[in-house]
């Protein structure tokens, strides 16, 4: 680690460092334990994704830290080094991540940074955007005999690095892809060239359970053209059915913008 905050003094006591999930938006979609922490923090720091909603719920210090996909206003090392000193500080500090902060949400990274230091760390889980979506859609991410398999995947990965999504995606799959919005066109001739069929149903999903969401259905072949007018933040739900018969649960909306 690249860093070394100060040893707290003696006999001075050490704070604690929660990773908090936000949930996707909605402030009633953060769980208890995510309200209780929130309410009795010292400083909260916050990414991009979390909804205003939910930060007006606390009395804390609020700190932005800005992480965003291809732009990393504060790299994950400098976000490391500021809750681990604000927590040698005494303070309590929450970690505040969009969804639930065990998925996509570098949490091993600050979970590490605080272990190393001795600080009391936990998670507190929160709604993830997969489910968020299936909310959204009046749908269930697995269906009895048709999906029975849910693999959350993300398309983006580290520098250099390309994400396997066909070798997860076989029949009986609910494929959830997470910042894949970038990657749309690659995502679709991969997953064809590896022999999923073209019609396969797809639902975008773009700010679930936000004021500004945005649901658009559509089928694999076809999806990076049909979801030009759609940006981040969203998800993508790719259904690959065991059985080939009508749509068990068609969701409650076609599309809606
Ligand atoms: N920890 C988060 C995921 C963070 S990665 C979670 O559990 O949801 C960021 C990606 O999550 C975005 O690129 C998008 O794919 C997805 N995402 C986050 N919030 C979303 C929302 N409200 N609606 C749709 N997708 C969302």
């Amino acid at each position: 680690m690249s860093f070394l905050p100060p040893s707290p003094p003696d006999g001075h006591r050490i704070g604690t460092i929660a990773l908090v999930g936000a949930g996707p938006g909605a402030a009633d979609l953060l769980t208890l334990r995510a309200l209780d922490r929130l309410r009795n923090a010292d400083v909260v720091f916050y990414d991009r994704l979390v909804d205003p909603e939910v930060l007006v719920l606390t009395p804390a210090r609020k700190v932005f830290v800005g992480k965003e996909v291809a732009a990393n206003a504060w790299p994950q090392a400098r976000i490391n080094r500021v809750i681990v000193a604000a927590a040698m500080d005494g303070l309590r500090v929450v970690r505040l991540k969009s969804g639930d902060p065990s998925v996509f949400g570098r949490a091993c990274e600050e979970l590490e940074a605080a272990r190393s230091f001795g600080i009391p760390v936990e998670i507190v889980p929160g709604i993830t955007a997969a489910s968020a979506a299936a909310a959204s859609l009046g749908r269930p991410l697995t269906e009895r005999g048709r999906t029975e398999r849910l693999v959350l995947a993300t398309a983006t990965c580290r520098p250099g690095e390309t994400a396997n999504l066909s070798g997860a995606f076989v029949p009986g799959t609910t494929l959830a892809l997470y910042m894949a919005m970038h990657r749309l066109s690659v995502v679709e001739a991969e997953l064809l060239a590896a022999g999923a069929p073209g019609d396969c149903e797809v639902e975008f999903v773009q700010g679930a359970g936000t004021a500004g969401q945005r649901i658009l259905t559509t089928t694999l072949r076809g999806m990076a053209a049909a979801a030009t007018g759609l940006s981040n933040p969203a998800i993508i739900l790719i259904r690959w059915p065991k059985t080939v018969d009508r749509m068990a649960c068609a969701p409650a909306l076609a599309e809606t913008s």
